[in-house]
């Protein structure tokens, strides 16, 4: 079912991975510029991240350097600010310039990845989601990163009895065989389908390839055929 759903996704949005920015610049920057590419995306448009992130670079160029990033709060949260709570991010940030600092830059690659999740699990500011999507993408590590659109959209179905971060993530990794290309596409073209199609408010069902084995366009049709 997992299997089908996600691509029947892939077929209608004709979702390419290796378009994706998130599967490029995981590839392309450093772990420590990633992790802060992160944060920086938590609560805002991949846009306006990207666009904090890119001030970053302008200002203190690459690789970002995390004492520069420690010694710089001011200019560093001008830099940030776009991205919105940047105060609450920038302290985030400047919790993993510390971590960096003190353990390398590398560890972040070659540390084994249960290590690295308690240790980024235990920095203020960094979440279950922002932990696993650095795993999974950077680390190619099999997880599930849960998002608020998947969680939605995992509701509406519904694939879950219980619509929890473990519940949710479980289901995916099981179902998918801990095939991280599959997990990675998974986590990318449900937020695609979220944002534009299975949004919160209006969802679009008339134009949704999920529509028959979806229990809300259900309820929603045959509460439309009573008001008729
Ligand atoms: S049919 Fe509607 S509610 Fe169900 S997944 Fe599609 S858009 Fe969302």
């Amino acid at each position: 079912m997992i299997r089908d759903i996600i691509n029947r996704l892939v077929r209608y949005h004709k979702f390419r991975i290796d378009e994706s920015p998130i599967y490029v610049l995981s590839r392309e920057l450093t772990p420590y510029e990633l992790l802060i590419l992160i944060v920086l995306s938590q609560n805002t448009s991949d846009r306006l991240a990207k666009r904090a992130f890119d001030n970053l670079i302008s200002r203190f160029g690459r690789p970002l350097d995390p004492l520069k990033i420690i010694e710089n709060p001011d200019e560093v949260i001008s830099c940030i600010r776009i991205s919105g709570m940047y105060r609450r991010k920038y302290e985030t940030i400047r919790r993993i310039s510390k971590l960096v600092l003190e353990k390398g830059q590398s560890f972040l690659d070659n540390e084994d990845p249960h290590v690295i999740r308690n240790i980024l699990l235990s920095i203020e500011g960094l979440g279950r989601k922002s932990v696993d999507v650095f795993l999974l993408f950077r680390r190619m590590y099999p997880t599930f990163p849960v998002d608020t659109h998947i969680r939605r959209i995992s509701s509406r179905i519904p694939l879950v009895e219980k619509v929890d971060y473990d519940s949710i993530s479980s289901l995916f990794i099981r179902e998918l065989d801990n095939d991280v290309k599959m997990l990675m596409t998974a986590h990318l073209v449900l937020i695609k389908h979220g944002r534009e199609i299975c949004k919160a408010l209006y969802p679009r069902c008339d134009m949704c390839p999920l529509v028959d084995i979806c229990e809300y366009a259900r309820s929603r049709r045959i509460l439309q055929n009573k008001r008729l």
